[in-house]
């Protein structure tokens, strides 16, 4: 019987100072937990045939498909600006699977044991977290982000030691790759350019292709990771996802989303919003999201200054006049996409304050961010808030510029009912999902991604995923699931 794995991998023929060969550990009683058929036919893979015992088997470990080369990948990170060499202490890539149609993607677990790099952790993870990570990444997936993605989650019949005993699981993670911006920290830390230079071509091989034959190849791979990551932090805003620990280990080359630890969405519309228990001062709030990619985008050119150019003081000003153009280019796509949210055509010089007006009614009215939207374009939720004059005030200034518009109302709808998610995965929802997950009961969960598959169609009979937490005075926080 033949799932369809075709594993080609180039990672792995490296040098050892990438990575290390290392196996999964068995684990006592795998189960299955859930399976993403849609993303495995995506895959070419077909698992219809296998039975639930042998996927287990499979997304576990104690049975690696053949073609499979074990590793954990090297890299480093700044944490909360602090630099760090890491590596996968938790992770064991499988290998790279082409598709039919030759497209490549890593094959990785998440939880299968330590690593030479695992320092004092397990090596191993809690079910809730992995399961954490299904939803939110396959949610992201389903926005249009960017993003790696989840294939399966297995119980491993094993517990973890966290704060309390949990149950273990490994989650089996799909992504165009696993290479950081702390994959190059990692390399330059050892300053040894020919192992640099190898990088680089490995990462213009596998993700930009365009610029092989460059003479300056260093810079416009910069560029192009400058530009992935912009428009990637642009989404982030648009919906309202905060990440939660933008260290630049968890910053990926191909500019998906990656890592998904303490990440949520945020509710009531405050720009200061932070979930994770560990981010004391708000660091990686909702705001500084844009800033932080810019700091962790200087970091990645730190990474490329021998190899920009021959004189160092060139390079770095080179790299520096890049970078410094962040703030522009952000600037201008985030204006557009706050464009595309109120349905707003072609530019007018008014539109930043009309825009930067609602943000501070919502912050102001503690209104909810993503429902806002949904009022603005139409969709029926509870609309009491915004039966305000203040509200109504400015929404007569959107209606007069959306009259500039030279287009039909009809259009203008449709760009925002594809720009506006009408329903997110809502903190407390993920929660309620992930509690009955735990138990063994896994319809709640089941039900929330199926939801989540769809955040800009016309769904029915979902009011109670598109209703913020009822008011609570406990603050919603997250953990970062190690
Ligand atoms: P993360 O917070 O998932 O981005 O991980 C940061 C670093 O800690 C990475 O190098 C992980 O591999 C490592 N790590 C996280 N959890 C564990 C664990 N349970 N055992 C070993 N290493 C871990
Ligand atoms: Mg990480």
């Amino acid at each position: 019987m033949t799932i369809g794995w075709h594993f080609d991998n180039t990672y792995s023929k490296l040098s050892n100072k990438f990575k290390e060969e290392i196996k999964p550990m068995p684990v006592h009683d795998p189960e299955l937990i859930i399976m993403n058929n849609e993303l495995a036919k995506n895959l070419n893979l077909d698992f219809s045939k296998i039975d639930k015992k042998k996927i287990a088997e499979i997304f576990s470990g104690n049975l690696l498909p053949e073609g499979t080369n074990t590793i954990a990948q090297a890299y480093a990170g700044h944490q909360f600006g602090h630099f760090t060499m890491l590596g996968d202490g938790r992770a064991v890539l499988l290998g790279e699977h082409l598709t039919n149609k030759n497209n490549r993607f890593d094959i990785q677990f998440k939880g299968s044991g330590r690593t030479s790099f695992s320092r004092d952790g397990d090596g191993r993870a809690a079910l809730g977290p992995m399961l954490r990570e299904y939803i939110i990444s396959e949610a992201i997936h389903s926005l249009n982000i960017p993003t790696t993605r989840s294939l399966a989650v297995v119980k491993t019949g094993e517990k973890v030691v966290r704060e309390n005993l949990l149950q273990g699981a490994i989650l089996t993670r799909v992504a165009s790759s696993h290479l950081r911006v702390g994959t190059f920290q990692y390399i330059a830390a050892t300053q040894n350019i020919e192992n640099l230079n190898t990088l680089i071509d490995y990462t213009i091989d596998r993700h930009y292709p365009e610029i092989k034959s460059s003479k300056t190849k260093a810079l416009d791979l910069l560029n192009l990771v400058m530009e992935k990551q912009c428009q990637l932090v642009v989404d982030w805003m648009r919906v309202g996802f905060i990440h939660g620990v933008m260290n630049t280990d968890n910053v990926a080359i191909s500019g998906e989303t990656i890592d998904y630890g303490p990440c949520a969405f945020m509710d009531q519309y405050n720009p200061k919003t932070v979930f994770s228990s560990i981010d004391k001062f708000g660091r990686y709030a909702y705001t500084n999201q844009p800033p932080i990619t810019k700091w962790n985008l200087a970091r990645f050119a730190e990474c490329l200054i021998p190899l920009i150019d021959k004189n160092e003081e060139t390079s770095v000003k080179i790299a520096t006049d890049l970078i410094d153009n962040f703030q522009n280019i952000y600037e201008e796509k985030w204006l557009n996409m706050m464009r595309d949210k109120l349905g707003l055509f072609g530019e007018d010089i008014s539109d930043k304050k009309l825009i930067n007006d609602l943000f501070n009614w919502m912050e102001k009215n503690k209104v909810d961010y993503t429902n806002t939207f949904c009022h603005l374009m139409g969709v029926k939720i509870n609309d009491n808030e915004y039966k305000n004059d203040n509200f109504l005030e400015w929404s007569n200034k959107w209606k007069k510029r959306s009259g500039l518009n030279n287009s039909s109302k009809e259009k203008q709808i449709e760009l925002m009912k594809k720009t506006n998610p009408i329903v997110i995965p809502r903190n407390h929802k993920v929660e309620e999902a992930l509690t009955e997950a735990d138990k063994g009961n896994l319809e709640k969960i089941n039900k929330l991604i199926a939801i989540l598959k769809n955040p800009y169609g016309d769904q029915k009979g979902i009011e109670e995923y598109q209703a913020p937490a009822p008011i609570s005075n406990k603050k919603y926080q997250t953990f970062c699931g190690t």
